[in-house]
């Protein structure tokens, strides 16, 4: 079957990356969670106290981070200069700064760079907020997933509480808020729809519906049945 590049983008906790995944398994394409390469850069800042407004010392640390995943049983692994960071990226020291260092142009530059050669033999699916409009503009299948603010801050908040994060219902909603807002008015690659991309709200949908309708998609796309 012909490969090719499937784009879905949405907002924070939209349950993108849970139809990314389903559809790649479906398909035997590789997955990529952008925003775990943008919180794995986010937590090397962190850790190295590389402060947001200095240009040049953002600079300088970009070209000593490497990021790469690991496919295992239970699920992809994210690696950090050869340490699995899995974890780490999703706590919510991570989650309150990713947005400020995502909006820096020099991060999405090389972010961008090193997504567009992970999709160079296509046969991808990559989740994110630009896939569609920046990453991969030429993406044969755009997908925009939406769902409730509040459904939203609901499924992030009973899945970090069953990993025994320890946060309130609130304090996550005030974290999509605040995400929402800052991505899709900052000036490089914000959260925006392609024209050309489907709109899923799963709001009420459950996977194996949403999953039927992005095969649909799909095999309307290349025009064969799977
Ligand atoms: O997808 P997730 O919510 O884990 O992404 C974390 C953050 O990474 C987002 O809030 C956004 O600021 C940033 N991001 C981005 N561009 C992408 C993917 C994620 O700016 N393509």
């Amino acid at each position: 079957m012909k490969k090719i590049v499937i784009a879905i983008d949405g907002p924070s906790a939209s349950g993108k990356s849970t139809i990314a995944k389903a559809l790649a398994k479906t398909l035997h394409y590789a997955y990529v969670d952008s925003g775990a390469m943008y919180r794995a850069v986010t937590l090397y800042f962190l850790e190295n106290n590389i402060p947001i407004d200095h240009p040049e010392t953002v600079a300088t640390a970009l070209p000593k981070i490497t990021i790469r995943f690991q496919r295992k049983e239970q699920g992809n692994r994210t690696i950090l200069n050869g340490q699995d960071v899995e974890s780490e990226i999703r706590q919510m020291r991570v989650s309150e700064y990713v947005s400020q260092v995502s909006a820096i142009s020099a991060v999405r530059r090389e972010m961008v760079r090193q997504q567009q050669l992970m999709g160079k033999h296509k046969g991808i699916v990559m989740d994110g907020r630009d896939i569609g409009t920046v990453v991969f503009p030429e993406a044969e299948v755009k997908i925009f997933v939406t769902a409730d603010i509040k459904e939203r801050a609901r499924r992030r908040y009973t899945e970090l509480n069953k990993k025994g994060i320890q946060v309130t219902y609130d304090a996550v909603l005030e974290n999509l808020h605040e995400r929402d807002r800052i991505d899709s008015t900052r000036a490089v690659g914000p959260l925006r729809k392609a024209d050309d991309a489907f709109e899923i709200d799963n709001s009420h949908l459950g996977l194996e519906e949403q999953l039927e309708l992005a095969i649909k998609i799909v095999e309307t796309k290349i025009g064969e049945k799977m």
